[in-house]
């Protein structure tokens, strides 16, 4: 059994409560926290007990193409007690701005923004984990004349923020553009919004929501990190919190695993953070690893452009060779359009081991190794 100590009951209820505790079932815990989640009442607490009748969970296997091991009930707990809608679109958060510059070098394509926001103030404070993402409801109104929906980005920051004060979310927002069937320039609403915002704007915030992109907790983890464009956000927070100084200070948490980077971007220009990448490199030879594909400069092995799905390829022998060890867990984040890529160089990598990714996949889903969040 599970204690869970839970506080701000609103909503069915209709009577705000102070502290409750709950008592619940292991297989009942995910149920739980999605409800609770849902409802916006906040997990203090959770604690187990370990009773006679209470199986210990199973170590993790290594996943192969053999059946799916069990999804590790240590990491779902800890995921449990992760804050989710603080703040909701009804009653968002009035953050301000107090950064707002570009992330691209001269001749890059496009824009992309690093955005950063104020939250003290807030009762409660809104505050997050590396790996969830933030909402954000531009100001006007759409075409129909009512209040835009919310948007949401993945936080670029760590749960201290850039200034390590616990009261700021940066956020990495590329400025949509395209061109309409009439031939028309258009530009997205609200990541034009956010580009074109000034420090001291007031900006309606909603979340943190998600839990699907969440480190593990082990220090000797290892981390493969599937990034294009703006998908570098939550890499940076892992990256921050892993071989920053001032996180390594700060956390009681001394990343000792090896953490490998894959990059996609168009052009050298575009490549985001980088500096701080290279510093990291330089610092942690051991451990960080840093590839890029850059798809109109490089070329791929049959003479087309480089996407990051020819780097995959490229070094799928190491990648699958990490993948068996149960410590390594995989990241991908970015536009929705280069996840078949990826499946499809595991699949041919995962063929020619003999192994079936359609089977290893969701094995790696279910122990909680594999994590996608692509829009
Ligand atoms: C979990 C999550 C995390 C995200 N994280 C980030 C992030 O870190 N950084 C980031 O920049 N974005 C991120 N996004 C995307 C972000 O939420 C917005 O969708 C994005 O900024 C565009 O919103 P907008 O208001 O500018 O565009 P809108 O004005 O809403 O326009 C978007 C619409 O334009 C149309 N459209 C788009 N492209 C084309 C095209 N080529 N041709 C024709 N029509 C088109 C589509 O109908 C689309 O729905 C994330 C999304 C999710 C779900």
């Amino acid at each position: 059994m599970f204690t869970v100590e839970i506080a701000g009951l609103t909503g069915a209820a209709a009577v705000r409560s102070g502290q409750r505790t709950l008592k619940v079932a292991y297989n009942k815990l995910s149920a739980l926290m999605r409800t609770l989640g849902s409802q916006g009442i906040r997990v203090l607490s959770i604690n187990g007990e370990t009773q006679a009748n209470t199986p210990e969970p199973a170590p993790a296997a290594p996943v192969t193409s053999s059946p799916a091991p069990a999804a590790k009930p240590a990491a779902k707990a800890a995921h449990a007690s992760v804050p989710v809608n603080l703040y909701k679109p009804k009653a968002p958060f009035e953050a301000t701005i107090t950064e707002n510059y570009s992330l691209l070098a001269d001749g890059a394509i496009g824009r992309v923004n690093h955005i950063t926001f104020d939250l003290s103030g807030g009762e409660p404070q809104l505050h997050y984990v590396e790996g969830q993402s933030i909402g954000v409801i531009p100001d006007g109104v759409d075409a129909n004349g009512k209040p835009h929906k919310l948007r949401l980005y993945s936080i670029a920051s760590t749960r201290h923020g850039d200034n390590m004060q616990d009261n700021t979310v940066s956020l990495c927002v590329r400025q949509l553009e395209y061109k309409n069937e009439a031939g028309e320039q258009i530009y997205g609403v609200c990541s034009t919004f956010l580009c074109d915002i000034e420090p001291g704007a007031k900006v309606k915030v909603t979340g943190p929501v998600g839990k699907e992109m969440l480190l593990p907790e082990d220090e000797e983890a290892n981390i493969i990190m599937l990034a294009t464009g703006t998908g570098i956000a939550p890499m940076r927070t892992y990256l921050r919190r892993m071989f920053e100084p001032t996180e390594r200070e700060r956390n009681n948490w001394n990343f000792r695993g090896k953490a490998w980077l894959f990059m996609g971007v168009p052009t050298t220009p575009n490549l985001l953070y980088e500096a701080d990448f290279n510093h990291y490199l330089s610092q942690y030879p051991d451990n960080f690893r840093y590839t890029k594909a850059i798809s109109r400069e490089q070329q791929n092995a049959e003479g087309g452009r480089m996407y990051i799905q020819h780097r995959v390829s490229e070094f799928a022998d190491e990648i699958f060779a990490m993948i068996e060890d149960p410590k390594t867990h995989v990241y991908m984040c970015g536009l929705r359009g280069m996840e078949p890529g990826i499946d499809e160089a595991m699949s041919t990598a995962a063929a020619a081991k003999g192994l079936d990714w359609s089977t290893m996949r969701p094995a790696l889903k279910k122990a909680d190794r594999w994590h996608v969040e692509t829009y």
